[in-house]
């Protein structure tokens, strides 16, 4: 079952992701919830809480992908006046929801809003304490690319954390699961956002991402060491982490 995504070549790759996120913006959190039955939201804090920013000392976070904030302001939440936080999303309108929502939420920790691309950030080398990157690195066209620049953003002895679909390692439960995605997400995206293509795309992408395992041997060969993963409901999402040494 493949709805031709994967023969895009490379260089459209990108332009695809950006025309789908451009067209989702909008209704981008009220699908989440309907998706995953809410259960975005406690996979989310589980990723969030493995980042401590320190209250006492100055702490740079960098979340990547971050579209309409999620992550970022989990992290803001648990930071003090001393916790800086750079969402960076290639996205604009994502980036436009991101920001209103921050505009409603009182925190302490400092937020800013870049738009630039994963694969080439706009930041010095060790710029960074802990990089995120939630549901965002299996649209990124190049993931080594996109791991090296990690790499190199952040400090020596920082943190790489990455939330994203894996594969369900339960029987029968993965049969559930194929069944549930690659039929009834479109027909929901249908519905709620009148555009089915864009949840085929996001079904088809998660179908190809590597399994836990391949993705662990990507981020060591990064060059990030101590790469392991924690498998979250039966796989359907993995959280993989490295760190800079
Ligand atoms: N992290 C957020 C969350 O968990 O709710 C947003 C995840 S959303 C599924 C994926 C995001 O990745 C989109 O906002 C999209 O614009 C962004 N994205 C796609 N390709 C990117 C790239 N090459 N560099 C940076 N962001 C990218």
């Amino acid at each position: 079952t493949h709805f031709g995504f994967s023969r895009v070549p490379l260089q459209d790759k990108q332009a695809r992701v950006d025309e789908v996120f451009h067209k989702v913006a909008s209704r981008y959190d009220l699908m989440n919830d309907l998706m995953s039955a809410g259960l975005h939201r406690v996979w989310k804090d589980i990723f969030a809480a493995k980042v401590h920013p320190s209250r006492k000392a100055p702490f740079r976070h960098l979340d990547v992908a971050g579209g309409t904030g999620d992550i970022a302001f989990r992290i803001a939440k648990a930071g003090s006046r001393l916790t800086e936080i750079v969402v960076l999303d290639i996205n604009a309108d994502m980036l436009d929801v991101g920001r209103a929502r921050a505009a409603k939420r009182p925190f302490d920790a400092k937020l800013e809003f870049v738009q630039a691309n994963a694969e080439d950030l706009p930041f010095p080398d060790n710029s960074f304490d802990a990089y995120t990157i939630a549901f965002g690195i299996r649209n990124v066209p190049r993931i080594d690319v996109a791991l090296a620049e990690a790499r190199r953003v952040l400090k020596r002895g920082g943190r790489f954390l990455c939330l994203e679909f894996s594969n369900v390692d339960v029987p029968f439960l993965d049969r559930l699961y194929e069944a549930y995605s690659f039929s009834a997400i479109p027909r929901l995206g249908q519905w709620v956002t009148g555009d089915a293509d864009a949840y085929r795309y996001l079904v088809e992408s998660i179908a190809r991402f590597p399994d836990a395992e391949s993705f662990r041997d990507k981020i060591a060969a990064a060059g990030l060491e101590r790469a392991t993963f924690t498998r979250l409901s039966g796989g359907v999402v993995a959280i993989h982490s490295g760190w800079k040494l």
